[in-house]
């Protein structure tokens, strides 16, 4: 039985959905605040088919919740917000949010939007994951689809894929790419942060693999 993750600190939202999750065959798990959120959600990733995320969430807010999943899982994601929020799309779609729905919710419409990103997260297979890269047009593809990078992620991407199935360190990466930069180190785990989020568009396996203590790598048989 797929599971779901509900982040929402509306009790009277909570136990609605609760119930017409699990009257369309959905097991549930509750988190009210969004520290609970982040240590449900870490201590079994594997475990959940999808997340909704409220915005405005008690101790961490949906957005913070949001780019911390992201770090580790392209787990379906799903944004409630209320209709009076001001709502801030472009950050959370470039945070890697699938999709957002409004408050006060057509139910119907909830559940169709769950089914869709479930049934496609666990369709996009990794193996089936193709990355094309053309360095002269600064174009980089996954699965046939564009996706749209900075310079430096494309180049960053173009680097790793290059040199793929070999660990790259940020201090190689920022060699090849920015050549004598002075700047802090974590300005590629930024870059690359930004790529998975982009490629978590198109697919929920990720390209970039993070070599805890040694770097990034792409890798490809
Ligand atoms: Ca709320």
């Amino acid at each position: 039985m797929e599971k779901i993750l509900i982040c929402e600190d509306e009790e009277n939202i909570v136990s609605f959905l609760k119930a017409e999750l699990q009257f369309e065959g959905y097991a549930t798990e509750t988190a009210f605040d969004g520290t609970e959120a982040l240590q449900k959600f870490s201590q079994t990733p594997n475990e959940y088919a999808l997340v909704l995320l409220d915005i405005m969430l008690p101790e961490k807010n949906g957005l913070e919740c949001l780019r911390e999943i992201r770090k580790t899982s392209s787990i379906p994601v799903i944004i409630l917000t209320a209709r009076k929020e001001v709502f801030d799309k472009v950050a959370f779609l470039t945070a890697g949010a699938d999709d957002y729905v409004t408050k006060p919710f057509d139910t119907m419409e909830l559940i169709a939007r769950i089914k869709r990103h479930i049934t496609r997260a666990s369709e996009a297979h990794p193996l089936e994951t193709k990355l094309q890269i053309s360095p002269e047009g600064y174009k980089a593809k996954i699965n046939n689809q564009d996706i749209s990078l900075t310079k430096t992620e494309f180049e960053i991407l173009n680097y790793l894929h290059k040199n793929k199935n070999k660990v790259k360190t940020r201090q190689e990466i920022i060699t090849a790419v920015l050549g004598d930069f002075y700047g802090e180190s974590n300005i590629i785990d930024a870059n690359i942060k930004n790529i998975r989020a982009k490629i978590s568009y198109h697919t929920n396996s990720q390209i970039i693999e993070t070599v805890r203590g040694k770097g990034y790598v792409i890798r490809e048989d």
